[in-house]
């Protein structure tokens, strides 16, 4: 898997920051980037930890995230307050095996071995289709979720926290819970007051969604 922060908004933290000060301000929003540093940066703790976070929708993220399994992107483009454009399989040649291995299977040797033949198998025989001109986007439907996709999606930061809550959680599948973490390693360079304490629930919000006790993380 590869996550790449490919661009964001300029100033990602001072702009909400203005839009939560124009709320309780007589100064016209053009002139408010003259504000300091220092006072902007108040005000976004402040908005932050009272969970008034609308003005946050002010900043936007996107990534580029290659070699994941279409099993992660089904589940990452359920979240409906982004943007996503994905690899077409029906305009892309996918004509070689290129599949994600869930390490529960990589680490037995002989689940691997019959894991790599069943997807020769299932490649051999999309490659039988395409030969015998049954079109890319039928041809298509004998590939398994573990294919390899492309996809580059745009968030806003508050749609992030959501993202974050859900997908950090060990109660996430690993691959989007594996994707979630890198990204927020990313944003957190950029973006450290806003996704400082960005992740499960039981880290944001000191509580439990899941209600799941059995779970390590479970807050006390
Ligand atoms: C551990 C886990 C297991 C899951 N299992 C399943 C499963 O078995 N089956 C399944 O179908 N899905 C499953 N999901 C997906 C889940 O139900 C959500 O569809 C997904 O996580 C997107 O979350 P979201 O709706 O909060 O995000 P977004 O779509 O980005 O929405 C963000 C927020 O905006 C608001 N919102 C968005 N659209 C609407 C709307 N139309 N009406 C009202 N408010 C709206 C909501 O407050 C929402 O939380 C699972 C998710 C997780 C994390």
């Amino acid at each position: 898997m590869n996550v790449k922060l490919i661009g964001f908004t300029p100033n990602p933290e001072r702009l909400p920051s203005m839009a939560a000060k124009l709320t309780h301000s007589k100064i016209k929003p053009e002139d408010l980037d003259k504000s300091s540093e220092k006072e902007l940066q108040a005000i976004l703790e402040h908005v932050i930890n009272l969970g008034h976070t609308s003005v946050i929708e002010h900043t936007c993220f996107t990534f580029a995230i290659s070699d994941v399994s279409r099993s992660l992107t089904h589940q990452l483009v359920r979240h409906r307050i982004a943007s996503y454009a994905q690899q077409s399989q029906r305009y892309v040649d996918l004509k070689e095996p290129n599949y994600v291995t869930p390490p529960t299977i990589a680490k037995n040797r002989d689940m691997k071995k019959a894991y790599d033949e069943t997807m020769k198998n299932i490649w051999n025989e999309y490659n039988k289709l395409l030969e015998l001109g049954i079109p890319a986007e039928d041809s298509r439907f004998i590939l398994p979720n573990a294919t390899c996709t492309n996809i580059i999606v745009t968030m806003n930061a508050r749609s992030l926290l959501n993202f974050f809550e859900l997908r950090c959680c060990l109660h996430a599948q690993w691959e989007i819970r594996d994707l979630a973490n890198k990204m927020l390693k990313e944003l957190k360079k950029v973006a450290p007051t806003i996704f400082k304490k960005a992740g499960p629930s039981c880290k944001s919000k000191g509580f439990c969604s899941e209600n799941k006790k059995d779970c390590p993380m479970y807050p006390k």
